[in-house]
């Protein structure tokens, strides 16, 4: 695989720790598919309630810190096109990959019947020589990758799922952002603004930075080698064979 021209879902579930997790990484390629008229779920794991290093706030802080970064959240989202947010609210910066979790995010999978589930890239702990991964991150990505296999598509794991009319599901494609050796490159240059304009609804969380100039120069190196002039990239793991899709 390459650069990535022709596979669009029909349906798509982005999973992320944070707000504004999936407006860094590939809202561009979310808001490509959106356009197309492919239906995509946000799932935001913590509602980003350690967000703030304000010395004026202490604990009693966090709820509304989190209902004005899930408000950020869904404006985002909204700009992106996407259909719906879910927010689990697990607490930030304290986040493992638990069993809950992976049960969480199955129950969802199997509601929802995503064909792609776009997550992180949970064994990434290292990103060059200044920047170690989030916790939160690895661990969304991890429960997510788990939910996504064995556990959505299997039917005697979390029977209960099952009692309550919840069906087996599997995924066809399993999109990772941040990976090292990325195998998928989206052209993201038609939507590259859309992305920068959903960013820009966390307010609380970009200050000074200067998103346009910052994420255009982002884009730009990741589509560099494959001639584009913006671009995200991904591990694409194809996980249902050519003959059994949909
Ligand atoms: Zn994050």
């Amino acid at each position: 695989m390459d650069i990535e021209k022709e596979y669009i879902p029909k349906r798509a579930m982005s999973i992320q720790a944070h707000p504004d997790d999936q407006e860094f990484t590939i809202a561009g390629t979310l808001a490509k598919w959106a356009r197309t008229g492919c239906e995509v779920v946000s799932v935001i794991v913590t509602s980003g309630d350690a967000g703030s290093n304000d010395p004026s706030q202490d604990a009693e802080y966090k709820p509304e810190l989190a209902r004005l970064r899930e408000a950020e959240q869904s404006a985002a989202s909204a700009v992106l096109g996407v259909r719906e947010t879910i927010f689990l609210r697990y607490p930030d910066g304290e986040l493992e990959p638990t069993l809950a979790l992976r049960k969480d995010l199955t129950r969802l999978i199997r509601r929802y019947q995503p064909d792609v589930v776009v997550t992180g890239d949970p064994t990434r702990r290292f990103y060059s020589d200044d920047y170690i991964n989030h916790p939160d991150h690895r661990a969304a990505a991890s429960a997510a990758c788990d939910a996504v296999f064995p556990s959505a598509g299997t039917r005697l794991i979390f029977t209960d799922l099952l009692a309550g009319g919840l069906e087996p599901h599997n995924v066809k494609r399993l999109y990772l952002h941040g990976a090292e050796k990325p195998n998928t490159w989206v052209d993201t240059s038609a939507t590259i603004d859309v992305k920068i304009a959903a960013l820009k609804k966390h307010a609380s969380q970009i200050g000074d930075w200067d998103v346009d100039k910052e994420m255009r120069l982002w884009a730009a190196e990741t589509g560099k080698e494959k001639g584009l002039t913006a671009a995200e990239a991904f591990k694409v793991m194809i996980l249902v064979g050519e003959e059994d899709r949909g």
